[in-house]
């Protein structure tokens, strides 16, 4: 199987002002200490990039825009020259440290999406996520990004929390589309071990509750003219994040930066979530030789996560099989429960059992 080049780049910047209490991300609470020696580290690798050229270039964390202001604009500088003529290049921000500064910063080095963790607009759920800011802070960042003439804005959501109501969630949505973003992205409240919520007990939302929270958050976005594109993202037409794309349709990237993970040549790897061992020169902690097999259950795991499923004949140009015999029988069974349908070449999980996705993904991989 002939490899893609990687034409997405990934850049982890895993400092944070506070640890919030569900996140297990690759982050530490911000050191002035650790943000010098990561940046040097950091800049070595992308300076190692030579003269590749990126159509997508993601900035993620951790919270980049906590760097302090002259490592932030460091690293846009060192960037902006690897995205491609008409790329996406994309940063995440809180809106506590997205300042006009920063805002400037990108403008100037090319940054054309931002993405926000708004989290939630309630101060009362707000508070329970330990989140510093207000959504009036948020309203104001986003009017300073279009402002600053960035109007590629994807705001995060979260929902499922313990005891929300579908009129808070409502009110949420509400709130999101009056500053009418390109794009949004919802997550239910996952309890990870190792995290604060967990240690504490905390429970998610009921199963039934999350399962209506995300009903009504669909049926809300698609008649304000946001598609869900993917499980958990909505996006305005043609606003589809680029880059989060290439992870769905299985396509190669660079990841650079500690807890990074990455997709070349066949190889999946992950580096080292250890900031002091990255800052030494320590890299890539595990790697995975995909062979055909499980390529190919990659392949249905991502791609089934989108609205437009897989191309079936994708599948045998790629893999040297026919998922319709291969699978048959699981196949039949969820067209039968009408979960899965095929539309022309292509296999996809119904808009209305999306919920479902894991229980088609056991039984077709
Ligand atoms: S949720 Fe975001 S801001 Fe909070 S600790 Fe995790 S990475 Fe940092």
């Amino acid at each position: 199987m002939p490899f893609q080049v990687a034409k997405s780049l990934y850049v982890h910047i895993p400092f944070c002002d506070g640890i919030c209490p569900y996140c297990d991300f690759c982050k530490v609470e911000k050191s002035t200490h650790y943000e010098q020696g990561y940046l040097k580290a950091l800049l070595f690798d992308i300076q190692n990039l030579g003269s590749r050229r990126f159509d997508t270039v993601y900035v993620g964390g951790g919270t980049p825009t906590c760097l302090e202001d002259d490592n932030f604009l460091r690293l846009l500088k060192a960037l902006s020259p690897l995205l491609e003529i008409g790329g996406e290049f994309t940063v995440e921000a809180n809106p506590e440290s997205l300042s006009e500064a920063k805002i400037a910063m990108m403008k100037e080095n090319g940054v054309n999406r931002v993405s926000i963790g708004v989290e939630s607009t309630s101060r009362k759920n707000l508070l329970f996520l330990g989140r510093k800011h207000s959504f009036d802070l948020v309203k104001d960042r986003v009017y300073a990004l279009k402002k600053a003439g960035i109007d590629n804005i994807n705001l995060d959501l979260m929902y499922g929390l313990p005891g929300e109501g579908l009129d808070e969630v409502k009110e949420d949505i509400d709130n999101l589309l009056s500053l009418s973003p390109t794009h949004i992205s919802t997550y239910s409240l996952i309890l990870e071990k190792g995290t604060d919520f967990y240690a504490r007990g905390i429970k998610e939302g009921e199963q039934e509750e999350v399962a209506d929270q995300y009903e009504l958050i669909n049926d809300l976005l698609k008649k304000s003219g946001y598609h869900r594109y993917e499980v958990s993202n909505f996006s305005l037409p043609d606003k589809e994040s680029r880059h989060n794309l290439v992870y769905w349709e299985n396509r190669p990237y660079v990841g650079l930066g500690a807890g990074a993970s990455g997709y070349e040549d066949g190889v999946r790897y992950r580096n080292t979530f250890s900031i002091p061992r990255f800052n030494e020169g320590k890299r890539k902690v595990e790697e995975e030789k995909v062979d055909r097999d499980s390529e190919a259950s990659y392949f249905l795991l991502t791609g089934l996560r989108l609205a437009k499923g897989i191309s079936l004949k994708e599948y045998r140009s790629l893999f040297g099989m026919d998922l319709l015999s291969n699978r048959k029988e699981a196949i039949d069974r969820h067209i039968g429960l009408g979960n899965i349908e095929i539309k022309g070449d292509r296999l996809m999980v119904k808009e209305e059992r999306m919920i479902l996705l894991d229980r088609v993904l056991v039984d077709l991989i």
